[in-house]
């Protein structure tokens, strides 16, 4: 083993680093993580801690799973990267057929980028050259949601929610249409939820100016693209749609004859009990975006999934029709490799099963803490549970992403060797897939003790 001293790493981490959504002037002493093994993390100083947001969400079979280090290993002996313009090669076609296989239907075309911004981009920029070389050029809006989170890059963070994330950016961003987002517990049309008729998606009578019906009603013939993060938009507030907006989204995007592009980054695999947030309402997007579990937390790679029917727009003898678009990593045969082992590991130890099972345990420990004077919400679906934590239940005031809250409850559930990072006044658990019930049920006690902790809560 090799030793190194942890105060040494930490220094040297402090000279020179600098970290992802992190205020480097106030954070705490980065975690000097040495090793991974199912859901635990193993700091130099030797404590376990429980990963309980899958990395940023990215793992799903457990860290260092014996099966995906094969798959890269063998990968790696044979070809580690060539070319994607012109050269092909087995992972990138054995990934497409599987993708494929498992995807909605209608999806007939993969192409591969680096990360979920670059999956959304490339869908962004389909979309927009799809009406160019169809001869409508004039579709070039985007419809986003409220609370949408689509990545950190230019075109990806236009679609994003107008936030703290974007706001100094705001100069190099180009304009999107924006509609509800059917966030139930802050009801945009201001219902009570058991009166909810999606009226928030307007489909029925477009009178309210922000639905998405009416913004389809007032920029039908301008948009190029609706573009939703589907049954679960996660950076934007860990927000749970009823699977009707979903459903009636699609049959928006059909009357207004635009493309849906579901940006399933977060959700894709498994995470919502499906293996697809699609599927919760049986619908098949015109583009589909995918990264985060689809390499199972193993290496950086992007999908953007399409259609026949966009696909034959790009085809043509003139070569101004081209989709010119690639990256240095286009379809990195490694990530690739370790993509198909990580789908042949859900067939062969039934994942799904596990996030189902997941869920249930979820549903049966958190509800308990509504009772609690802190806990606004509690959102449940697949293998995410959500506590939104208020300061007045009447009012449903919080203080949102900055909110101090975060911080402080990171500390006190590192303090008791789970690793959480709540989105401000959003507590959410989100573990890898192959947690088991009794650690489950340790994770939700750690959760009971911090908010019943009077020194966090006085
Ligand atoms: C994380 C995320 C992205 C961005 O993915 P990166 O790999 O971090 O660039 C895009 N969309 C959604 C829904 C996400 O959750």
């Amino acid at each position: 083993m090799n030793l190194v001293n942890p105060v040494n790493l930490v220094s040297r981490d402090r000279a020179h680093l600098w970290h992802p959504y992190t205020q480097m002037l106030t954070r705490p002493d980065p975690i000097p993580i040495v090793r991974g093994e199912g859901v635990y993390l193993y700091t130099e100083e030797g404590r376990r801690l429980l990963d309980g947001t899958s990395s940023w969400w990215v793992n799903i079979h457990g860290h260092s799973h014996p099966r995906l280090n094969e798959a890269l290993a063998a990968q790696a002996r044979v070809l580690e990267h060539v070319v994607f313009a012109n050269c092909t090669h087995a992972p990138a076609i054995d990934l497409a057929e599987r993708l494929l296989g498992v995807a909605p239907a209608g999806l007939t075309r993969v192409f591969y980028s680096d990360n979920g911004s670059t999956a959304v981009e490339v869908a962004l920029k389909l979309a927009l050259q799809y009406w160019v070389n169809r001869g409508q050029p004039s579709r070039r809006r985007f419809i986003a949601l409220h609370h949408a989170y689509h990545g950190d890059t230019v075109g990806a963070m236009s679609a994003s929610e107008d936030s703290v994330f974007t706001r100094p950016f705001t100069p190099m961003l180009f304009n999107v249409v924006r509609a509800n987002a059917p966030y139930c517990y802050r009801c945009p049309v201001g219902l009570e939820r058991a009166s909810c008729q999606i009226e928030c998606l307007g489909a029925a009578s477009p009178s309210d100016p922000s639905t998405l019906a009416s913004q389809l009603e007032r920029h039908g013939d301008s948009v190029a693209a609706v573009v939703v993060e589907p049954m679960l938009q996660g950076a934007g507030g860990m927000i749970v749609w009823p699977e009707e907006f979903l459903a009636g989204t699609r049959r928006l995007c059909d009357r207004f004859d635009t493309l849906l592009i579901a940006d399933e980054v977060l959700t894709g695999f498994g995470r919502t009990g499906r293996m697809f947030a699609c599927e919760h309402a049986e619908v098949a997007p015109d583009i589909m975006c995918l990264s985060k579990a689809l390499t199972a937390g193993y290496m950086p790679l992007g999908a953007t999934l399409t259609t026949e029917a966009v696909y034959d727009a790009f085809l043509s003898e003139d070569r101004t029709r081209t989709f010119f678009h690639g990256h240095s990593f286009t379809a990195n045969p490694l990530a690739c490799a370790v993509a198909v082992a990580s789908l042949d590991l859900f067939h062969e130890t039934n994942r799904l099963g596990s996030v189902r099972s997941l869920e249930r345990w979820l549903r049966d420990g958190l509800d308990a803490l509504r009772s609690l004077p802190m806990v606004g919400d509690v959102r449940i679906i697949g293998g995410v549970g959500i506590i939104e934590l208020v300061t007045d239940r009447t009012t449903k005031s919080a203080g949102g992403y900055l909110d101090q809250m975060g911080p402080r409850l990171t500390a006190a559930f590192l303090a008791r060797g789970l690793l959480l990072r709540p989105l401000g006044n959003v507590l959410y658990f989100m573990p890898p897939y192959v947690i088991t019930e009794s650690e489950t049920a340790w994770v939700i006690d750690q959760i009971k003790g911090v908010l019943q902790d009077p020194a966090m809560f006085p």
